[in-house]
């Protein structure tokens, strides 16, 4: 989302988001193979030249000018090439969550308790995700049911999120995330990464998917500009590069310093009570919160929680 624009929130389910994705993609052209992994890369001289794969219909080797590597945190095409880690600040916070129904309220809602926050974000089908975040040090025990009953406990230990969730129920297994904060180098000879591939960190700050889409539309410019010939490939690349880490930085280092878990500082309080006093403070405050507007100043919140 541009800077700026007025903030908006979704937390859609991943099987409605990716299908919508997907679809579109389809729809301006784009061919897709689906159950096909990348498993290796064509090189020559040096340069990434296309991938190998599995799908099926058996092993494949496609040919490419450019190989976009846009498979996640742990990717397959970041691997291969060993493209060099900027940054490696480790998991800084863990996660767990789960699906409820039956949620009174259809709100956005986010505390936090001491080391540990709680969100609790409607999303499709009636349902709410509600997410758990904690210092990695108050891992629960191991097992599944040791992890449900860390998760249950912990969100009914706090009155608020205890009385939204009366009467609802939850309707999946609670799932953990422990994820690195991690900076990649974004292109080499005949290959660029995208989104997570070149650049994760904590859910905790939510803004994964956008930076993700922010990503693909810079890249997608500079590759249609390379590809029409109108820049060369390597110059086209190179700013691509530098817009994505311009734009990200701001918002790896305020994430990190969330994951980070601190918590609140009476300075951070006192700000806090007057900004909810000002309606345009509590705009200009969520805008940040939701990645609208990059933080101007990276500690507001490092005190925080
Ligand atoms: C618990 C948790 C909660 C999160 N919550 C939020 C949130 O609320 N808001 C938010 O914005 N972000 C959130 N994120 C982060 C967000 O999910 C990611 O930042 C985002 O999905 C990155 O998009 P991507 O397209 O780069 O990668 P992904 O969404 O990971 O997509 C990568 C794709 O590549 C495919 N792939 C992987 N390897 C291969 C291979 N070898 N061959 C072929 N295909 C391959 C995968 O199947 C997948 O389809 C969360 C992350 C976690 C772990």
């Amino acid at each position: 989302m541009a800077a700026g624009t007025q903030a908006a929130t979704y937390a859609p389910r991943r099987t409605a988001l990716d299908a919508l994705l997907v679809a579109e993609a389809r729809a301006q052209g784009a061919r897709l193979r689906e159950r096909f992994a990348v498993t290796g890369l064509l090189v020559a001289d040096g340069q990434v030249t296309g991938v190998r794969g599995t799908g099926p219909d058996g092993p494949a080797a496609l040919r490419a000018r450019v190989v976009v590597g846009a498979d996640g945190r742990n990717s397959t095409v970041a691997r291969l090439v060993k493209s060099p880690v900027v940054e490696d600040r480790g998991v800084l916070a863990r996660s767990l969550y789960g699906y409820w129904s039956g949620v009174a309220e259809r709100g956005v809602r986010v505390v936090f308790r001491g080391r540990r926050g709680i969100s609790l974000w409607p999303t499709n089908d009636g349902l709410t995700v509600v997410s758990l975040v904690f210092p990695p040090e108050e891992a629960p025990g191991p097992g599944r049911s040791a992890l449900a009953e860390f998760y249950v406990s912990a969100l009914r230990e706090v009155p608020e999120v205890e009385r939204a969730l009366a009467g609802a129920d939850l309707v999946s297994q609670p799932q953990a995330a422990a994820v690195r904060n991690a900076r990649r180098q974004a292109y080499g000879p005949g290959w660029v990464l995208a989104g997570d591939a070149g650049h994760h960190k904590d859910p905790v700050s939510a803004q994964g998917i956008s930076d993700a889409f922010a990503d693909a539309e810079v890249l997608a410019d500079a590759l249609d500009a390379a590809l029409s010939g109108s820049v060369g490939l390597d110059e086209a690349l190179a700013g691509y590069a530098a817009a994505r880490d311009a734009q990200r930085l701001d918002t790896f280092n305020y994430t990190c310093e969330q994951a980070e878990l601190r918590p609140f500082g009476a300075e951070f309080l006192d700000d806090l009570a007057q900004t909810a006093a000002d309606e345009q403070a509590v705009a200009a405050f969520v805008n940040t919160f939701v990645g609208c507007d990059a933080p101007s100043d990276a500690s507001w919140l490092g005190e925080s929680h």
